[in-house]
């Protein structure tokens, strides 16, 4: 598997082209301002009554209604929510000249048949592999966030090179880009978040405070041993992997971690993994997805109270209230 790095990165087809970012949220607001530091012409297309644009303009970014945006670009990068781009599309389509490329940071769209883009355009997409104020501020110190490219239609014969250069724009190539598909974009990463990042590590922690402050345990404690160290393990993690998490901790937590992990985390975990995975291949997480937002998200919005009023928060926010470096950080952004 090769990994594209910046030498890598020869051809020059974005040079004076028009690039449109659609959204100016966690990636929108990132890929515009690395493109245009990295010397590319960028517009960014809002709604003209939405609140991004006095922040676009004040960013010192040109700024335009989305069907202006599109209208001469070359390449338009669709980064408003999953669940917008299919009407946004709709909006600018007719706008869109022929041999132009739709990107995308995530699949979802086009995996799962929401865009049906006509023969005449490239299809193509770069994902960062982190959040778009990581890719913005890594960016700014000369560095970059790991980024995954695919190509689903290459119409002009540039897609490639335009994922390339487009990656290596935002500071991608720093870090090191992968090719993909977009079905192994989107599914890898529907996975991810439900199954290892957000979904499972947030139930790990919840079922262990759970576990402790059932058994009488102070909440506090529970907090800092299931949700604050955390952090502390998975900084080792990526940093050198296991090897460097066995490394910092005792012999007695790497004995633990060997013997009782497996029991926690065991067969029938990996038989609801195969099912969640099962659910985002065969299309049924998508299309429950998409019917919750067009039926105006109500389970979503229960789910999410009921995640937020646990007393893992209540206790949390306690304690970080006193931390004194989240105090300067506070202070900092009053
Ligand atoms: P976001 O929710 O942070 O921002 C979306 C932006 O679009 C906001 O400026 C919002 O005002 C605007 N918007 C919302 N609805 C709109 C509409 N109907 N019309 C026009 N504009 C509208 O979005 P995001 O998290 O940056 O996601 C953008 C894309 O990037 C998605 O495809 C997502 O899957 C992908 N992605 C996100 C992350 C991440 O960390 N957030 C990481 C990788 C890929
Ligand atoms: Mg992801």
């Amino acid at each position: 598997m090769k990994l594209y790095v910046e030498d890598d990165v020869k051809s020059s087809t974005l040079e004076g082209a028009r690039i449109a970012v659609l959204g100016y949220g966690s990636q929108g607001r990132a890929h515009a301002l690395n493109l245009k530091d990295s010397g590319h012409n960028v517009v960014v297309g809002l709604r003209p009554d939405g609140e991004s644009w006095a922040k676009a303009q004040a960013d010192g970014l040109d700024v335009a209604a989305p069907e202006a945006a599109a209208k001469d670009a070359d390449l338009i990068a669709f980064l408003v929510p999953d669940m917008a781009q299919a009407a946004v599309y709709e909006q600018v389509r007719d706008q869109i000249k022929p041999g132009a490329a739709l990107l995308f940071a995530h699949g979802f769209n086009i995996h799962y048949g929401q865009i049906a883009a006509p023969a005449e355009l490239d299809v193509i997409l770069v994902a960062p592999k982190g959040p778009g104020d990581l890719v913005r501020r890594q960016y700014e110190q000369d560095r970059g966030v790991p980024c995954l490219f695919a190509i689903e239609k290459d119409a002009s014969g540039q897609a490639r090179d335009r994922a390339l250069e487009y990656a290596h724009g935002i500071g991608g190539t720093r870090a090191g880009v992968l090719e993909t598909t977009f079905a192994e974009e989107t599914e890898t990463d529907l996975f991810g978040e439900q199954a290892v990042l957000c979904g499972g590590a947030t139930e790990l922690v919840l079922q262990g405070f759970d576990t402790l402050t059932e058994a009488g345990y102070q909440p506090e404690v529970a907090y800092f041993e299931c949700m604050h160290e955390l952090k502390l393990i998975v900084d080792l993690l990526y940093e050198g992997g296991l090897a460097k998490m066995h490394e910092f901790v005792s012999e007695t937590a790497k004995y633990g971690d060997l013997t009782r992990g497996p029991r926690v985390i065991d067969d029938h975990t990996r038989e609801r993994m195969r099912e969640v995975l099962g659910e985002i291949r065969d299309g049924t997480f998508a299309r429950e997805w998409i019917q919750e937002n067009a039926d105006g998200r109500k389970e979503y919005q229960r789910l999410m109270d009921k995640d937020l009023a646990h007393p893992v928060e209540k206790v949390g926010r306690q304690l970080r209230e006193c931390m004194s470096w989240l105090k300067a950080k506070r202070a900092r952004a009053a």
